[in-house]
């Protein structure tokens, strides 16, 4: 089995090992300073490559190739061709050349692009991204070989998740290298970002998915009364799994080895129905195409096992949503950790500063973290005591604030608080030494160890967006950092009182409490933290005059890229919100109100015929039944006159951001009116004439 997992691992990708064995040695030496240098690719090496890459693929049975890029819809495009090219006599070759490596022309006006691009200049480009390797897709399409690519237009603006991205490794890596010289580690030759993000999702069974359009249309139920039974008894959580979900673990598991994905650790989440994925760490470009791979993977392997994988942020009122954990940390080449606190961090100085770089970076930054985790789905999550609030705050755990309030105090940290042993009592049981840290779940930002756990990101988002935002806000402190120490006459003496004077500086940002209370909420306001409850909130973020001097002095977005990009989360906000009032109103009109009448039906007809039967009995439940019903009914058309009239008023306006916040203020209300109504006639109308599958039934299925 092991012989087989190791040989299974990886078997679907054209990586290193592979090209290592197939490319000769100085095409393959080429490639790799590319990769892990940064150096850029020689024509003539793709040529070389693009025919190996072809032959593999072809003999692994594929016949189309597709460049395969992530534009700004969240998910991930494809254009597919087949190797077929024309050959006299009728016959055919199979082709692929490096101009078909490196380069595809998808038209650019149809994707988002926040008026980038017009529709009558649709030029753009999918340019080859040799530092994820190319892998190959097998479904039903048969196989086909995908090649990470990036995505710009014309003019060479970036229209997708990708190029950023790697604008940002290159901005991180530019300074930490500066800073990483400093301490005299003159080996290293390039810093790193590591990414490691865990995966929420829910299963629910298809034939009950099929019959819910919001499930359909919207990725969440957007009506349904709480089940008997939630997650009070804390059961699910790291509970076995049940068999028909392990075996699509098991499934899911066997189609990410192939595709060289590290998948780790899975279990049930804290919800019914709900469970986790980890993959292993790696660099911030490959885990961020990983992860979508994973989400691509878990909703086709969920069909074919009769299930529906929901990877959205709040599929369920009034149970926990799904988040993405994103792990952060820089390594250098030499595989030095550089948030790897040692024995102790008090004494290492290093560690401090790029925790106090870290830190300096949230707290000039925060408002740019919140909207890189936005999505219409988390603003149902963030601040509702399930996920951190929608403010931004840093918990470093006892022993670093500890370190932290010394450094600050006197300069300098003399002592360690350690964690002890643990000891349960039992003389069987081993003894083993404590972290010096509890963990604390509330928090947005954590120090969790030997890197940082951004909690808020959400559970459909690409992790780009928040790796790209920590990459650059880091990039930026460190830059700072730099150019003081570089000139500095004494350099300890100048580490340790920039350590000193940054921490002082950013100390508010530091919060080890219960993210989750209200007490919170109003110190962070004394703070003078920023507190961006929705989406909508958070947008302007992207275009103030301090993030716009930052993206661009970092290389990472210019000004026109950024308003693009305010542009697109605008109108993402409005359509995904448009589409929940009208699936609400489709399905409040088809759906529930006909069968709440029916009902009502029922009861009346129930007193006439118990009246007939029986003269003078008392029928004063049907009829109070019947007053109840009736009133709720005319409060849910009431309700439903009212989202429709909005919805109209929200699609009449123009300017994006005028839409997404009438969206937000007027009509998500108006949803919540509807829904109550409903939901409240789910428990008093009989269940046989309810049109759609309850919670109960949805998230104890399986
Ligand atoms: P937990 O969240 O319970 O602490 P783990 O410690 O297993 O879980 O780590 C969670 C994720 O963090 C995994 O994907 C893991 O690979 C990743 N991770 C661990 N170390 C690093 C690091 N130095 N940089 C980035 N991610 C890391
Ligand atoms: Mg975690």
């Amino acid at each position: 089995m092991t012989e087989k997992l190791t040989e299974l691992f990886g078997s679907n990708v054209f990586n290193e090992t592979v090209m290592e064995e197939r490319l000769p040695a100085e095409t393959f030496q080429a490639l790799k300073e590319t990769i892990h240098q940064g150096k850029s690719l020689d024509p003539k090496v793709a040529e070389v490559i693009a025919k190996e890459m072809k032959e593999w693929a072809l003999e692994r049975g594929a016949t189309h190739y597709t460049h395969w890029f992530q534009p700004l819809t969240g998910i991930t495009a494809e254009k597919h061709d087949s190797f077929i090219a024309p050959a006299p006599k009728g016959r055919i070759m199979l082709e692929f050349s490096s101009r078909e490596l490196i380069k595809g022309e998808p038209d650019a006006s149809s994707f988002p692009n926040g008026g980038l691009r017009a529709t009558f200049e649709a030029r753009g480009y999918t340019t080859w991204d040799c530092t994820s390797p190319a892998f190959l897709r097998e479904d039903a399409a048969g196989v086909t070989l995908c090649i990470p690519t990036a995505f710009c237009s014309y003019t060479g603006d970036a229209l997708d998740m990708k190029t950023p991205l790697l604008r940002s490794m290159e901005a991180v890596n530019r300074q930490a290298l500066r800073v990483v010289h400093l301490f005299g580690h003159k080996d290293v030759t390039h810093v790193e970002c590591s990414v490691g993000p865990e995966q929420e999702y829910f299963l629910v069974d298809q034939k009950t998915f099929k019959k819910r359009e919001d499930l359909i249309f919207t990725g969440r139920t957007l009506f349904g009364a709480k089940p008997p039974k939630g997650q009070e008894m804390d059961d699910h959580y790291f509970g076995s799994l049940k068999e028909r979900v392990a075996s699509y673990m098991k499934e899911l598991n066997q189609e990410l080895w192939k595709l060289g994905i590290l998948a780790k650790t899975q279990h049930n989440e804290a919800a019914p129905a709900q469970h986790e994925l980890a993959p292993i760490y790696t660099t911030a470009n490959m885990a961020t195409d990983h992860n979508q791979l994973i989400m691509e993977c878990m909703k086709k392997v969920a069909k074919r096992h009769g299930l529906e994988c929901l990877l959205h942020e709040k599929p369920f009122a009034g149970v926990n949503g799904s988040g993405k954990h994103n792990n952060w940390s820089l390594v250098t080449d030499t595989g030095m950790n550089l948030l790897n606190p040692g024995k102790t961090p008090n004494e290492n100085i290093q560690f401090l500063l790029f925790l106090a770089a870290v830190m300096e970076a949230v707290d000039n930054h925060a408002d740019l973290l919140r909207i890189s985790a936005a999505n219409p789905g988390n603003d149902h999550r963030l601040g509702a005591n399930e996920a951190p609030p929608a403010i931004i705050s840093v918990f470093l755990g006892e022993q670093l604030t500890d370190v932290v309030a010394q450094l600050i105090e006197t300069g300098e940290a003399k002592h360690l608080k350690r964690g002890g042993k643990l000891d349960t009592g039992v003389n069987t049981l081993p003894i083993f030494g404590r972290d010096g840290t509890d963990r604390n779940r509330t928090s947005p930002f954590a120090f969790t160890g030997n890197k940082f756990e951004f909690r808020m990101v959400a559970s459909s988002m690409s992790v780009a967006d928040a790796n790209v935002t920590i990459n650059t806000i880091v990039a930026e402190t460190l830059e700072r950092f730099a150019d003081i120490l570089e000139t500095a006459d004494d350099f300890d003496q100048a580490v340790h009182d920039l350590i000193k004077s940054s921490l002082t500086d950013h100390q508010r940002i530091i919060f080890n409490g219960n993210g989750y209370a209200q007490e919170w909420v109003e110190e962070a306001q004394r703070r003078g933290l920023p507190n961006l409850p929705s989406m909508v909130d958070a947008i302007p973020a992207l275009t103030t005059e301090k993030a716009i001097a930052m993206f661009t002095h970092q290389g990472v977005f210019s000004a026109a890229e950024l308003k693009s990009r305010a542009e697109i989360d605008y109108e993402i906000y409005a359509k995904a919100v448009n589409i929940e009032a009208r699936t609400m109103i489709d399905m409040a009109s088809t759906l529930y109100i006909p069968a709440v009448i029916r009902f009502t039906r029922e009861l009346a007809s129930s007193v006439n015929e118990v009246k007939t039967a029986c003269g003078g009995i008392d029928v004063s439940v049907q009829t109070g039944l019947l007053r109840k019903t009736s009133g709720l009914l005319a409060e849910a058309q009431a309700a439903l006159e009212n989202l429709r009239k909005l919805d109209a008023e929200a699609n009449a306006l123009i300017a994006g951001d005028e839409k997404a916040r009438f969206f937000r203020a007027s009509v998500c209300p108006a949803m919540e009116a509807l829904r109550k109504p409903i939901d409240e006639l789910e428990m008093i109308v009989d269940r046989k004439l309810w049109p759609v599958p309850t919670y109960a039934e949805m998230l104890f299925e399986l």
